[in-house]
């Protein structure tokens, strides 16, 4: 049962206090984290930010014992300001075509920093000298829920390709960098459970191939998280296979990099019916939380539950389009949904929003966005 169904009353007062609203259950943050330990074998979990970085989100996993993987020099700015005391070498920094003054900013710091080309080292080599690295792979073969959440393969941006691994080695002992592990990171939401194992054979195969000084693989995220659309990851067997493929290279530590998997269910969008409107056979229930709040429906086709919190087990009286205030047809939230009746002022809970949620927000239409509250 999700935990929102137990605090349905709480949730309509917050609801009536303001709306939209994302609301995030920190219980359930810390449960998946243990999930994680206990499923799998890695030897450190570094939690996405970029999924989620409200500040008590982020408190939560650091007390959970988990580390931290930044993908901007904001984030790490952010992360070392919400949790005070957090060291920056546990900090994992993967930027992505960032400008150099960003990098240097970030090194600055002192987070571990991953790089995904040999021309990064040569064009940038004051950066590196002397510093330990981990070198981004593209394994070749894309995953992903939707080809826009695909990061491996040709038509990717990220990574370097395997064949380039010498010349990047070159490059590493040219400028005094050294490479101390490999990084792959194939894609969110797939549901392949022996992705973080072939990740860590490719990975090990590789670091004895061309780094005698690598001691990690970082085998990446990707983990889904349950929706009404699909089955429950099978975290269990993802593990046992990581756990035999680990086995081939004991001596290199294995991190994973989730960050889907431990917030998603964490987080519902509550918002308010604007109007209910009737268009040929359509039954159209507008919300006062759109694309601008949660983006993911529109950018990926990604499926929410939807459910009329004020009207929770009432029967549906047919198919509803749910769609937001903001003036795209792109802007719905959920296509042909088995609804109740539905009347203004009703407040609608989109569910297992914790992930890609609030971070993607925007001020388009000049509409201002969802607002945040963790329990
Ligand atoms: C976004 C991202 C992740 C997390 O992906 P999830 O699908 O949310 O688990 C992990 N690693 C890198 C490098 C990322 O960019």
């Amino acid at each position: 049962m999700p935990w929102w169904r137990a605090r349905r009353d709480a949730l309509l007062a917050l609801a009536a206090d303001r709306s939209p609203r994302y609301v995030y259950d920190l219980a359930t943050v810390r449960q998946r984290a243990r999930d994680l330990r206990a499923a799998v074998p890695a030897d450190r979990v570094l939690y996405a930010v970029k999924a989620n970085d409200h500040p008590d989100v982020l408190r939560a996993v650091v007390d959970e014992g988990l580390d931290l993987e930044c993908v901007s020099v904001y984030e790490i700015e952010h992360v070392l300001e919400a949790v005070p005391g957090f060291p920056a070498e546990r900090v994992l920094y993967t930027p992505n075509f960032a400008a150099r003054a960003e990098v240097a900013r970030a090194l600055e710091l002192g987070v571990h920093a991953t790089v995904d080309n040999a021309a990064l080292l040569d064009d940038w080599a004051a950066l590196w000298a002397g510093r330990e690295i981990t070198v981004r792979v593209d394994p070749g073969v894309g995953k992903g829920h939707h080809d826009h959440v695909k990061t491996a393969g040709d038509a990717s941006k990220f990574g370097v390709s395997p064949a380039d691994l010498p010349a990047l080695a070159e490059a590493a002992r040219r400028h005094g960098a050294r490479v101390v592990g490999l990084h792959a990171h194939t894609g969110s939401g797939y549901d392949d459970l022996g992705v973080w194992a072939e990740n860590a054979r490719l990975l090990g195969r590789l670091a004895r191939a061309h780094f005698p000084e690598a001691r990690h693989v970082n085998v990446g995220g990707g983990i889904p998280a349950p929706t009404g659309a699909a089955p429950p990851y099978d975290l269990e067997a993802a593990g046992a296979a990581l756990g035999a493929a680990r086995a081939d290279h004991p001596d290199l530590a294995v991190w994973i990099e989730p960050g889907r998997f431990l917030v998603a269910e964490a987080g519902v969008l509550l918002a308010r019916v604007t109007q209910v409107k009737r268009k040929g056979a359509v039954r159209y229930v507008g919300l006062d939380a759109g694309m601008n709040s949660l983006l993911r429906p529109a950018l990926y086709g990604a499926h929410h539950d939807v459910v009329n919190l004020s009207r929770l087990g009432a029967p549906p009286a047919g198919p509803a389009e749910i769609v937001g205030p903001i003036c795209e047809s792109s802007d719905v939230l959920a296509r042909a949904r088995p609804f109740p009746e539905t009347q203004e002022g009703d407040v609608v809970l989109i569910d297992t929003a914790g992930a890609y949620g609030f971070v993607m927000a925007s001020r388009y239409n000049r509409r201002p966005p969802a607002e945040e509250v963790a329990l």
